[in-house]
Formats: C-alpha cells, structure tokens, sequence
C-alpha cells in the first residue's frame, strides 16, 4: 500500500507557506533522487523494494539507495502521468483488475523509468521482495524479475493469522534474513555485514519513531492540530520510505513535532488546501488508502464540511508504531522481523477491527469511512465485514466510498461528494437525535 506519499514539486504542499519539516522532506528527496540519477557515474547501488516491511535500516548498512516502486507509482499519479502508464501497461495485455500500481509502475518503466523529480532512475542492483501480506507484490516482482537481468532476494514474512507473534514466527524470519537475504546484500554491495553500523541506524530509526507516534497522537486534541490521513501521507513520508534510520529522519520528525505543538499551543486545527481549517465539525477515521489522481479534491471535500481524519490504517501501512512499537538496536535483527510482521496489511482482520474500535474511542471520532480501493484486494477485502463490526462495537455510524489508487477512471467527484455529504449529514442527525 501503500500507500504514501512523498513531497516533491509536483505534490499539492499542505500550505503555501512551507514550513521547515516541509523544506527539509523536499531537500531530502531531491538529494536522494539526485543520487540515484548519478548512480551510474557514481557507482552507488540500489535495490527496488516495497514499503510494507521494508528493510530500509539494513540496505542502508550496505550503503545501497532503495527504490520503492508504490510511491513511484503514486507520484507518477499526482504528476497526472499515470492514464497513460495504465494504458500502456493494459496494451501489453494487463488486465484491467491488476492491481493499478503495478500497471503505472510498468507504463512509467516502458516510458523511459522517469522518476518522481523528473530524472531518470537506474536499473534495480537487486530485486528485494519482502512479502508481508500482499501477493501482489510477488506477481509485480516476477514481471520485474523478466525485464531486469538482477539478482533477487525475497523475505517471506509469515501472516499474523491468529493475531500474535510467536517465538517460532520471529526466528523463521531472522533465519531467512541470515542466510538468504543478508548474503545477497553482501554479494550486490560488495561490503560485509556490519551490526553495529545497522544498530546505530535503527537506534535512529526509534527516535523518529517517537516522533512520529507523537505527531499522529496529538490528534487527540480538539481541534485537532493535523489531519491524520490526507496531512498524514506527508508526515509518514520518510519514514515509510527511503529514509528510516538517517540522521535526516531524526531531524524531520523533530521539526515537525515542534511545527505540531506549536500550533496546539495556538488552538489551531489542521492545514488544508485552502489554508488554516475553520471549525472542526467532524471527526472522523478512515479505513484505507487515498485516491492520488485526485487528491487534492478529496481532501477538500472533507475540509469543506470541516471534516478531520483524526486517525486512519493508511497511515500504519508501513509500520504500525502506536501500539508501541520500536526498532530496537539491542535486538537488530530480531527487531526488523518483529517490524515486518506488524505491518497492517499483515494483520489478521480481528486485528484491523479491534484497531479501528479502539481509534473511534481513543480519538473520540464520530465515526468510520472507508475509502475502498477498486484495485487492492489487500485492503478491500473484508471491508464491508469491518464496517458492521466497527459500528456494532462503538455505536457510531460508518460511511463507504469507493475509488482507485492511480487510475482516474474510477475517481467520480461527485459520486463520492455525493457520499461524503450524506454520511456528514446522518452523523449530524444522530448527534441532534442523541441530544434530543
Ligand atoms: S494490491 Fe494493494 S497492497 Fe498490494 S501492491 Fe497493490 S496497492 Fe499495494
């Protein structure tokens, strides 16, 4: 999923006036899109890889640039590229229900691999599948895996089918990343593995981990300082991607952090599109990810009702850290498997349920919505089941939309507004009903 996003030029900033955790996600970008484009001069090397587990902390150790196709994807969406890479990829024989990230991703590959920040990307070094929970990836690799003469590494990270980690789940986990996936990170780099240098990354990794948890609990607040889904994407941007375990993470969660108090401390709700939100009339949490072809419409269809996502699953998609999760530098290894399993598109269903219980309670929320993605099965599936069970539990109303990740024939502007309004309208009459 995921699922997220990272700020670049071409992305609708959340103000006009750039605050320094902004200016510092955008510098960090660049230089690591800069890198990439001169890797073949340079010599750097690289790994695509996917963010839903990633192993970000340990590439790094091995001094090797990851890739991550999704936001490849989701970027190649804002920048209004990706009608054009579907269709390219569907003309090549793709069937229309394939997941649309990896038909975009395979229309931007045909298109000469034009990256976010318009420079070209390099051929993958090496194809590094961490499985958690989604067989797409498996089959987006394979097609990869034909077009790129690379050597392959895959994690298989095992399902949380009844709900917990177990001992045995843990060592399967760091037994494959001993024999089969550190080795390759050694034959591709040309560099041995070095503990101590992954444990300071991921000593790292936990600060901003802090932060971020932080950033996102601060929603509990009324207002809300931020909007946990569409500000959201921004704020786990580097730590879902590229940057877990760098000192620049560090340094982005902490100005963000300080940005978010400060406008606590002002009473200031979140920045939308248009500028500062006015009255939050309604808070809400949302189940899955966002629409990228039309995103800045979404949102504000949300803002001008004076609707905030006081907390969402989207956000959690490439570590789901509120329950109190770290990467801990005592345990390196043991800790990325224990990371990779927690993942929530790796969670069971009673799981994601009890998720969502617990944030309609925790963040005092009118209710759930889910966006419910036409293309990903890893997050659709069961939905409407979550929905019932969620109402059941807390007694607020659930609302059900539908669009796409990337492909702009499923986005319906006034299909969803349509949706949205009713939904903010029957939470309305259910508060004037419980008052009366
Ligand atoms: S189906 Fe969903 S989780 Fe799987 S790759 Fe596509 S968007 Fe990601």
């Amino acid at each position: 999923m995921s699922k997220l996003q990272t700020i670049s030029d071409q992305t609708p900033a959340p103000q006009a006036h750039k605050d320094d955790s902004q200016l510092r996600q955008k510098r960090m970008i660049a230089e690591h899109f800069g890198r990439l484009a001169k890797s073949p001069q340079t010599g750097e090397r690289n790994a695509y890889t996917f963010v839903p587990g990633n192993l970000t902390e340990l590439l790094r150790s091995f001094d090797l640039l990851p890739v991550l196709p999704e936001i490849n994807a989701l970027q190649s969406a804002m920048r209004g590229k990706s009608r054009e890479y579907i269709a390219l990829a569907e003309k090549a024989g793709h069937s229309e229900d394939v997941c649309t990230y990896v038909k975009c991703d395979l229309g931007m590959m045909k298109s000469g691999n034009i990256g976010p920040t318009g420079e070209h990307l390099p051929d993958p070094d090496l194809l590094l599948l961490s499985y958690t929970g989604c067989f797409t990836f498996l089959k987006w690799f394979e097609i990869l895996r034909e077009e790129y003469d690379c050597p392959i590494a895959m994690l298989h990270v095992p399902y949380q089918g009844d709900g917990e980690i177990t001992d045995a789940m843990r060592d399967y986990v760091v037994d494959q990343l001993k024999t089969k996936v550190i080795p390759k990170l050694e034959q591709v780099s040309g560099k041995k593995y070095d503990e101590d240098r992954l444990s300071e990354m991921l000593a790292r990794s936990a600060q901003a981990e802090e932060d971020l948890v932080w950033v996102l609990e601060s929603a509990k607040h009324r207002p809300s300082p931020i909007d946990a889904y569409f500000g959201g994407v921004y704020y786990i941007g580097p730590i879902f991607t590229a940057f877990r375990g760098t000192e620049d993470a560090v340094l982005y969660y902490r100005a963000l952090r300080s940005e978010v108090q400060d406008r606590i401390d002002r009473g200031l709700g979140p920045v939308t599109p248009d500028g500062d939100l006015g009255e939050e009339r309604f808070r809400i949490v949302v189940e899955g990810p966002p629409n990228w072809t039309d995103f800045r419409e979404f949102w504000k269809m949300f803002a001008d009702e004076g609707a905030v996502v006081v907390a969402s699953t989207y956000t959690k998609v490439g570590g789901v850290y509120d329950n109190g999760f770290r990467h801990d530098p005592a345990r390196p290894l043991e800790s990325l498997a224990e990371y990779c399993m927690g993942c929530y598109t790796n969670l069971n269903l009673p799981s994601r349920v009890q998720m969502l219980a617990d944030y309609i309670r925790d963040y005092d929320a009118d209710g759930l919505l889910i966006n419910s993605i036409k293309s990903c099965n890893s997050f659709s599936a069961g939905q409407l089941m979550i929905l019932r069970e969620v109402e059941q539990r807390t007694g607020r109303p659930g609302g059900f939309i539908e669009s796409d990740l990337v492909d702009p024939r499923y986005f319906s502007a006034a299909n969803i507004k349509n949706r949205l309004e009713s939904y903010f309208q029957m939470i309305q009459q259910k508060r004037v009903g419980g008052a009366a």
